[in-house]
């Protein structure tokens, strides 16, 4: 048994070799320009060093370290990796409605691990997923963490909470079949459980359902669900416990209730009025609308079988809210971007900027939704959502100027994830 200790040292020793030559190696990205989003300005022939998976330093025209490993994109701009506000990574467009029943939770699981794959490919080096079933948002994102598959940084809400009934609770089946959602909470004392329970099982962020939907079959989206009682509870208790809270709500009585409990941000936000609008902008709440999929969904609801009721609800809320989220962008409203990729599919999550664009934001504020603007809605302003010393050396870069045309943001030729390359067209 001697020996043991030596060969433990051995290890040891060899260990710290590893790590230390994975920290130090020192790797340096160069572009024609770099947005610096928190000013719109560019950074003109930028070199970025990267230590690890960190950001060492940023500027123009830098030296470059001896031995450093250089990747040299010639003409592209570079912008920060992007971030979703509102994905439901595990889901998919072709499960909407009764089809979703017959997938189990780990083939659902799996199709989460595909569609990460996909969405990083796109560029979203981060998202933030609200509302997957079984808790396998939770296990993906700690694959994800753990190294095992690829994919964005995740927070994650797990199963979102919502009343009987409720567009968060499931309204497809008779009542013989005895369904009900695991989010169902009613009531302050059953709202302050299940908050405890989903963070208990690994919920980064709380995921409520402050009106009816769009994607349910008897609820009315201009209804709101929850109390604001029972919201001021959810939102007490998730802040304490360190967690955001996120209201999917499309009417506008729903937007008020939700904002003065004092909710993180309004999912969606269909219905808003101007005194939504100016709640939201005196409690700095922020909207993260979700609008791409109004096209989408409308233009393949025949192909995917939608369910009648559905199909009649997207055509009436959708188009409505281009015009009421149109007014709220003018009203200088905080926005975080969000798509609520799996209403479509996953990796067509930058399509969302044009209908931003469309709807009068400018293209740098549209690119600052899905930057600093989310950075600061995750609570994550120390990591993600800048080119800058000390974060997550996260970044995409596209070929032409997304300022003069943001769509280019859909053609991404190059993605970094935490100095690690993903993705690279050849030029
Ligand atoms: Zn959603």
């Amino acid at each position: 048994m001697r020996p043991a200790p030596r060969l433990a040292v051995l290890l040891l020793l060899s260990l710290f070799a590893i790590a230390a030559t994975a920290a130090d190696t020192i790797t340096a990205v160069k572009a024609k320009r770099l947005l610096d989003v928190n000013t719109g300005k560019w950074i003109e022939q930028p070199v970025v060093l990267i230590k690890g998976d960190r950001i060492d330093a940023v500027g123009s025209n830098l030296a470059v370290p001896a031995g450093a490993t250089v990747i040299d994109l010639g003409g592209a701009t570079l912008l920060p990796g992007l971030i979703d506000m509102h994905t439901h990574i595990t889901g998919n467009p072709e499960d909407i409605g009764y089809s979703s029943i017959a997938i189990s939770i780990g083939r659902e699981t799996l199709y989460g691990a595909r569609n990460a794959k996909t969405t990083l490919e796109a560029g979203f080096t981060t998202i933030r997923n609200l509302g997957a079933g079984n808790y396998t948002d939770v296990a993906l994102r700690d694959a994800i963490d753990a190294g095992d598959v690829p994919g964005p940084r995740m927070q994650v809400s797990g199963p979102a909470l919502g009343i009987t009934g409720g567009h968060c609770d499931d309204t497809m089946h008779a009542p013989q079949y005895k369904i009900e959602d695991e989010g169902v909470a009613d009531g302050n004392a059953a709202v302050m459980k299940k908050v405890r329970e989903v963070i208990k099982y690994g919920a980064s962020v709380i995921k409520i359902c402050a009106t009816g939907g769009v994607l349910s079959f008897r609820d009315d989206p201009q209804a709101s669900q929850y109390t604001l009682e029972e919201m001021q509870t959810i939102v007490r208790e998730a802040h304490r416990l360190g967690r955001k809270v996120a209201a999917h709500a499309h009417g506008g009585d729903g937007i008020k209730l939700a904002v003065e409990a004092g909710v993180d941000s309004i999912e969606h936000g269909s219905y808003i009025d101007e005194a939504g609008i100016q709640l939201m902008k005196a409690r700095g709440t922020y909207l993260v609308p979700t609008s791409y999929l109004g096209d989408w969904l409308i233009e393949n609801a025949e192909r995917l079988k939608i369910p009648a009721p559905i199909v009649v609800k997207a055509k009436t809320v959708l188009p409505m809210a281009r015009k009421n989220l149109a007014v709220a962008f003018r009203s200088g409203v905080l926005v975080a971007f969000g798509t609520d990729a799996a209403v479509y599919p996953h990796g067509l999550n930058a399509r969302e900027f044009a209908t931003y664009v469309k709807m009068g934001m400018a293209p740098l504020a549209a690119i600052q939704s899905a930057t600093v603007n989310a950075s600061r809605l995750l609570g994550w302003t120390d990591r993600v959502g800048s080119v800058e010393k000390g974060k997550f050396a996260d970044m995409i870069a596209v070929k032409g100027d997304p300022l003069l045309d943001v769509s280019e943001l859909e053609r991404v030729q190059f993605v970094m994830k935490g100095g690690q390359v993903v993705k690279r067209v050849a030029p």
